[in-house]
């Protein structure tokens, strides 16, 4: 039986990564995290929500990227960002999307000096779910260090509003992920010679590790950026409906933390 057709709530935006102007836009499609919702680029929510954070946090209005000015002296950085905006950013700031598999090479848990402290803003959008827990405090410290004093850095991550984070791998240490008939299996020994298996992975979209290593929430999210040094942290809930910015939740919503 084919679905029925869609007669919810529509929405027309420009998205403001592309530039496009969509049209008759399904409202739930806009309102989801991670759906391509956007006609041209694909764009999903949250990608327009970082681009739309950036532009207020620059520019203090609400540019889309296509006209963001030319300004290579703004310096910036991405992990492993998204293309679609990641293209555009690079062809008007000072900005370099960095990778942990590729160059140029930036391991957030090891960060060279060269990149240290030298950032007006860094992007960090799904990132710190996929690092290894040894390596956790160090990837918040050094988001923190590449910063210059006035520098800020956008991170979006999936998070729950209350609790306490669960780590699914809290002793990993010596790991490798076996893929036998589709099924993943993370073999782990722990720091104390024990023998640890997983078979209840959850994989995210992406290049490289893209292995979900925990799920925060936002108590422990602000505390640790505290714990950074960074001087403030606020978790936003961006709304620009005219771009396709408009979220229904409260959470995994970017945050944004400055030096
Ligand atoms: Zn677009």
């Amino acid at each position: 039986m084919a679905p029925l057709p869609y007669t919810g709530p529509r929405l027309d935006f420009q998205c403001n990564v592309c530039g496009y102007g969509n049209t008759r836009v399904p409202l739930d499609l806009v309102q989801n995290r991670e759906a391509a919702s956007c006609a041209s680029c694909s764009s999903s929510l949250r990608m327009r929500s970082v681009v739309h954070t950036l532009a207020m946090e620059l520019f203090g209005q609400p540019l889309i990227l296509p006209e963001f000015p030319e300004d290579r002296s703004i310096v910036g950085l991405g992990l492993s960002d998204w293309d679609g905006y990641a293209i555009g950013l690079a062809s008007k700031l000072g900005y370099s999307n960095t990778y942990f598999h590729r160059q140029p090479y930036l391991d957030i848990t090891d960060a060279a000096e060269h990149w240290l402290g030298r950032q007006r803003f860094v992007i960090s959008s799904d990132v710190l779910e996929h690092i290894p827990v040894a390596g956790l405090d160090a990837a918040f410290l050094n988001s923190r260090r590449l910063l210059t004093p006035d520098g800020v850095c956008i991170f979006t991550v999936p998070f729950e509003k209350t609790g306490e984070t669960r780590e699914h791998f809290p002793r990993l240490h010596d790991y490798r992920i076996d893929v036998t008939g589709g099924t993943a299996v993370l073999h782990n020994t722990t720091v104390d010679g024990e023998e640890e298996i997983f078979d209840d992975l959850v994989f995210h979209g992406g290049e490289g590790d893209t292995l979900e290593m925990r799920m925060f929430t936002e108590p422990d999210l602000l505390r640790r950026i505290a714990d950074a040094g960074f001087s403030s942290a606020e978790v936003r809930v961006p709304f620009a409906p005219e771009f396709g910015v408009l979220w229904n939740i409260d959470w995994a919503v970017p945050i944004v933390a400055r030096a």
